[in-house]
């Protein structure tokens, strides 16, 4: 008898239990071949439906099937983890030790995500703030040089009060408003969060007027008031 095991009941394995199953249909009758898959976890998750959780379209548990149901009938299930395929035995050794003999095996485990290995990327865990900190000593040095010769070029002279502005606009603005700002963005979400940034010019023509007593023209006002709108209208959008 050919015993033919499937490793993994996704979408791979699954189409080709079945696809064997049909076209080995007379020989599985006359007892002449054996299919069986195994899979870990004995459900079927379709996998695109992702997208529309990530949507609000779709529920989690309307995407998941049990292998079983998916399976025709002269197909055996196996529900276990494969640990180890001892290639010169042909045989697969379970995770509750038992041992499967094969004469072909399929291997459609699937495939895993490793963004740690993709150069550059920074993982998720590392926290917003030390990505924060880390790229400014990062660019530190580039800042440093570019920031010195220009004053060094340039004969520059500033009063108390111009390098008191620099230095709240440097650590406060630039550096713990950041910890604010994406703590708030996580907490409420990009898209949603990331609307206020908008409202920028607006808040900035209001303080300006306020503190440095500029004069907030007709066509100031207008424009400001059309970032609102707009803004305004993206929202009732979605
Ligand atoms: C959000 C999203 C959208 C997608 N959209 C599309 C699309 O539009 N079109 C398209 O063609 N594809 C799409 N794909 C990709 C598609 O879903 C996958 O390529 C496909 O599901 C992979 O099938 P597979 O059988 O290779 O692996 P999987 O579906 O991952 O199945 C692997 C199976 O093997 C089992 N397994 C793994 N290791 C073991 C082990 N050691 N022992 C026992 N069992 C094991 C697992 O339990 C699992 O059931 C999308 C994927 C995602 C995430």
């Amino acid at each position: 008898m050919d015993r033919i095991v499937i490793l993994g009941g996704g979408v791979g394995g699954t189409l080709t239990a079945n696809l064997l199953a049909r076209r080995l249909g007379d020989r599985i009758a006359r007892g002449e071949v054996d299919i069986t898959l195994i899979d870990a976890q004995g459900a079927h998750v379709y996998q695109p439906g992702f997208m529309y959780i990530a949507m609000g379209g779709e529920r989690e548990e309307r995407l998941s099937r049990p292998e079983r149901s998916l399976l025709d009938a002269p197909i055996n299930l196996i529900v276990d983890t494969a640990v180890r395929i001892a290639e010169a035995a042909r045989t697969i050794v379970l995770a509750s030790g038992a041992i499967l003999p094969y004469d072909y095996l399929v291997l459609a485990t699937g495939s895993r995500i490793v963004p740690e290995e993709i150069p550059f990327y920074v993982r998720r865990l590392t926290g917003g703030w030390q990505v924060i900190c880390w790229a400014l000593v990062l660019s530190a040095p580039l800042t440093a040089t570019v920031a010195g010769v220009a004053a060094a070029t340039t004969g520059l002279h500033a009063g108390p009060t111009a390098w008191l502005g620099f230095a709240y606009v440097s650590v406060v603005s630039m550096f713990l408003g950041f910890f604010a700002w994406y703590a708030g963005l996580a907490r409420g979400g990009v898209a949603r969060v990331g609307q206020i940034q908008l409202a920028q010019p607006v808040l900035t023509l209001g303080w300006s007027a306020l503190l440095l007593g500029e004069s907030v023209t007709v066509l100031t006002v207008g424009t400001a008031l059309a970032v609102l709108a707009s803004v305004a209208a993206t929202q009732r959008a979605r």
